[in-house]
């Protein structure tokens, strides 16, 4: 059972992989332990537990219904309600002294601090993004350095994203073959699973900031080579004409749906569906969220520096370093272009200096606010 749900969770990442929700010991806690807070999607969990083998701590599994963090706190699955919820039922308020909680930052687009805060009388700190830095984080006094704020995306995280997002597609292309070209079943395994190693590896380095960008061009190159290959040999029973389109097409797939897999991009595919009016498939919400409205640009994020009260919840949830601080001690949107739209650090502003509001706001005079218009444009 533990076994299939593992696979389950790692290749069908589309759809709910749930586990227990509620209170779990790590190692042997007291009442002065740390208390951190998760989703109950299997394999967070799983790979929580055993980063934090050693270590004292509580650990709250809070109901995502079955889904990753990143993707229930963008799909409002993740949320503060959760977080209450788990906080009062699971009686961790008898079994330790403090009041303070440890949250994923990345659930911070669901989860509001401030009303989880007023709810429940705890505390609430943003930990660590990546699961691995957690040790360090709990053994440095619970501090977080740059790197524990902001998110990367290296080759083994995108190979471990991408994976689980885009196995599906690729089993229904498998299952086509097997239905319409048995023949040609070996063949679209082998360039399937080589197209995808190649792009996930180099996509850093390929030119452009969107799947779409990147694979384009890829796709240029590949043409080249069908080109040149058809006029040379066209008999080539190496590099066959046939692969060369299998691989165009699995780029294809691969490259429209990358910006939807990390929160370090935006996404192709999301932006695109929703304007076809698909709100969903399986827990990947495309349309109703703000991150929709402002990727398609029905809304643009935008900023009062005079509503600021300079209390820095922005700059500690934004996973991609936009926000700093001014000589006033005001937030200063520093790194427009690195926005994703992901919508965190609006949801923690208590005082709406960040909000999505219409391109145009006839209540509003344009010079008072900051609207960051550029993510409409993609
Ligand atoms: S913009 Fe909002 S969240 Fe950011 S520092 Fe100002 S008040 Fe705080
Ligand atoms: S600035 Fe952009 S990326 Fe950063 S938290 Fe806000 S919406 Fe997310």
């Amino acid at each position: 059972m533990n076994l299939f749900k593992y696979v389950w969770g790692m290749l069908f990442r589309l759809f709910p992989c749930p586990t227990r929700i509620g209170l779990q010991r790590i190692g042997n806690p007291g009442r002065n332990s740390p208390v951190l807070v998760t989703c109950n999607f299997y394999i967070t969990v799983r790979r929580l537990l055993r980063k934090l083998r050693g270590l004292d701590a509580w650990l709250l599994i809070a109901d995502s219904k079955g889904v990753n963090v990143w993707c229930a706190a963008g799909g409002n699955e993740f949320d503060t309600r959760s977080v209450v919820s788990v906080v009062k039922t699971s009686g961790i308020g008898d079994l330790v002294e403090h009041r303070r909680l440890i949250l994923p930052p990345l659930g911070a687009p669901g989860i509001q601090a401030n009303e989880v805060e007023q709810q429940t009388g705890w505390s609430v700190k943003w930990g660590p993004i990546r699961i691995k830095d957690i040790p360090d984080y709990l053994k440095n006094g619970q501090h977080r350095n740059e790197n524990m704020k902001r998110v990367t995306y290296d080759w083994l995280e995108r190979l471990d994203t991408a994976m689980g997002s885009l196995f599906p597609f690729f089993l229904l292309g498998a299952i086509g073959f097997l239905i319409f070209g048995p023949n040609l079943l070996m063949e679209y395994l082998v360039v399937g699973a080589a197209t995808f190693v190649f792009f996930m590896l180099t996509c850093p380095w390929l030119p452009g900031n969107r799947g779409l960008t990147k694979v384009i061009f890829v796709e240029v190159i590949l043409l080249g080579i069908l080109i040149a290959n058809l006029m040379v040999n066209p008999q080539n029973r190496f590099l066959t004409q046939t692969h060369i389109i299998m691989a165009m097409i699995m780029l294809f797939v691969y490259g429209s749906e990358l910006g939807g897999l990390a929160s370090t991009m935006s996404s192709d595919f999301d932006a695109y569906l929703s304007r076809l009016g698909i709100k969903s498939i399986g827990n990947a919400f495309f349309a109703g969220t703000l991150r929709t409205a402002l990727l398609t640009g029905h809304r643009v994020l935008t900023y009062y520096q005079d509503t600021c009260n300079g209390c820095r919840s922005c700059i500690e949830v934004c996973p991609m370093g936009c926000w700093g601080l001014n000589e006033n001690k005001r937030a200063q949107f520093i790194n427009k272009d690195h926005c994703t739209a992901c919508c965190a650090c609006l949801v923690q502003c208590q005082v709406e200096a960040i909000k999505a509001e219409p391109k145009f706001n006839p209540d509003k005079k344009d010079k008072e606010r900051v609207a960051h218009e550029s993510l409409d444009k993609r």
